[in-house]
C-alpha cells in the first residue's frame, strides 16, 4: 500500500497561504493555478461547506481535492435564541470538547463574539468558563470555523464586528489567534474591517506586544475589573503575573485606543473611589471604558450592581473627562456570558441523559 500524506486543512492557513497552496495544487494536476484561486474564494466568503459543493469546478478536479484537502466543519450541538435576538451556539468539536460562540444583532451591526479556547486557566472568581478549568488551545481552524459555521447556516449570519470575549484568553493561543485575526480581516478571508475586529484580554503582556506589532487597527480591549491590585488579585488570579500597573502601561503604550472592561459587582468594586481610581487609570491611557452589568450564572457569589448604581458609577467616570459606556446586557434568558451554555448542559445534562432545558434546542 502506498502512504497517503495527511490532508492539508485549509482552514488553518492565512488566506494568502491557502491560495498559494492550491494554486500549486492545481497547476500540479494540470487543470491550470486559476483553479486554485476559484477554490481559494469558496473557503470564507461565502463559504462553500466542502469541495463537492464548488460547482464551477470539474467534477474530477473536485474529488482531487477531497483526496488531498480537509475544510471541516464543527459540530452544532445545540442553540438557544433569546427574545432579544441574540443567539448563542454550542459547537461540539472532533475530540468532544464543546465551544460557545453567540451572535448579538443590534440595529444594523450584528457582532459575533467568539472563543478561543476549550474552557480557561485564568479562573476569574465571577466567570463561568473560568469554572470549568482549561481544557485546550483552539486550533485557527476552530476559532475561525465559529464564523464559518454561522455563514454556511440555511439563514447565514453575516457579522459585521467580532470580539473575542467568547471562552478562553487569546492572548494565551496567540499562535492561532494571529492567524485568525488575517483570516477574519483578509479581503480573500472573511473580510471584515480590522477596527471592527476586537481583541479581549485580562492583559498577557507578551501578547498584547504581539497585537500591537500588527499593522492593522486591531482593537484591544483590557478586561480591568478592579482599580487596585489588592482587590484585582483576589478578582483575577493573573493579576499576580501581570499586575495592574504593567498592564496600563502596556495599554498606553498600544497605538490605537483600548478599551477598559469593567464587571460591576456588588459591593465590591462599585463604590466612588473604585470610580476615581479606574477613571484616573483609564485618562493614564486615554481609554474609553465600557461598564459591564455582570451576567447572572457566572461563578461566585456576587450580586449585581443595580442599573441606577450603574449609572452614579459612569456618571462619576464621566466627571472626570473619561468616555463612559454601559453595555447593554444581552441575552440574559439565555445565559450568554461566558462559559454558560456549556455549563448549562454540563450541569444539566449528564452525557447520554436526555436534554431536559426546554429553551436549548438539539441540532
Ligand atoms: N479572557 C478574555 C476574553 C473572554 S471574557 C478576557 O477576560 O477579556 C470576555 C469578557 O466577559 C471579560 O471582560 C470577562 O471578564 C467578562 N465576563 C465573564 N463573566 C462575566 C459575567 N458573569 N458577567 C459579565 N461579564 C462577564
Amino acid at each position: 500500500m502506498t502512504e497517503t500524506a495527511p490532508r492539508v486543512n485549509l482552514l488553518d492557513l492565512a488566506p494568502a497561504d491557502a491560495e498559494r497552496v492550491l494554486r500549486e495544487f492545481a497547476e500540479s494536476r494540470g487543470v491550470g493555478a486559476y483553479r486554485g484561486s476559484q477554490v481559494a474564494r469558496h473557503v470564507w466568503s461565502p463559504p462553500a461547506a466542502d469541495f463537492q459543493s464548488m460547482s464551477d469546478l470539474p467534477l474530477a478536479f473536485r474529488a482531487e481535492l477531497d483526496a488531498a484537502f480537509v475544510m471541516p466543519r464543527l459540530e452544532l450541538a445545540a442553540e438557544q435564541r433569546s427574545i432579544d435576538g441574540t443567539r448563542k451556539f454550542l459547537f461540539r468539536l472532533h475530540d468532544g470538547q464543546t465551544i460557545e460562540t453567540v451572535s448579538i444583532p443590534d440595529g444594523n451591526r450584528v457582532t459575533l463574539c467568539i472563543s478561543s479556547q476549550a474552557g480557561c486557566a485564568l479562573q476569574c472568581s465571577f466567570c463561568a468558563t473560568g469554572l470549568m478549568g482549561f481544557y485546550r488551545n483552539l486550533l485557527p481552524s476552530e476559532i475561525a470555523g465559529q464564523v464559518r459555521e454561522l455563514a454556511l447556516l440555511p439563514e447565514p449570519v453575516t457579522p459585521t464586528n467580532i470580539v473575542f470575549m467568547g471562552m478562553g484568553e487569546p492572548l494565551m493561543n496567540w499562535k492561532a489567534v494571529q492567524v485568525v485575526l488575517t483570516i477574519l480581516n483578509d479581503a480573500k478571508g472573511c473580510g471584515i474591517g480590522a477596527r471592527h475586529i476586537t481583541v479581549s484580554t485580562v492583559g498577557i503582556l507578551p501578547g498584547i506586544e504581539a497585537l500591537a506589532q500588527r499593522p492593522e487597527q486591531f482593537r484591544l480591549a483590557i478586561s480591568v475589573h478592579a482599580p487596585s491590585d489588592e482587590l484585582r488579585r483576589r478578582l483575577m488570579p493573573v493579576n499576580i503575573k501581570y499586575p495592574l500597573e504593567e498592564v496600563i502601561d502596556a495599554a498606553a503604550a498600544f497605538s490605537r485606543r483600548v478599551t477598559f472592561e469593567y464587571v460591576m459587582l456588588g459591593g465590591v468594586n462599585d463604590q466612588s473611589a473604585h470610580a476615581a481610581e479606574l477613571a484616573r487609570l483609564a485618562k493614564h491611557c486615554g481609554a474609553f471604558v465600557n461598564l459591564i452589568p455582570l451576567h447572572p450564572g457566572g461563578a461566585g457569589s456576587y450580586t449585581p450592581t443595580s442599573a441606577e448604581g450603574i449609572k452614579r458609577f459612569a456618571g462619576m467616570i464621566a466627571r472626570h473627562g473619561v468616555e463612559v459606556a454601559i453595555r447593554k446586557s444581552r441575552g440574559t434568558d439565555i445565559a450568554a456570558a461566558c462559559g454558560q451554555l456549556r455549563v448549562e448542559r454540563l450541569k444539566r445534562r449528564p452525557p447520554g441523559a436526555p436534554n431536559q432545558n426546554s429553551q436549548v434546542e438539539i441540532a
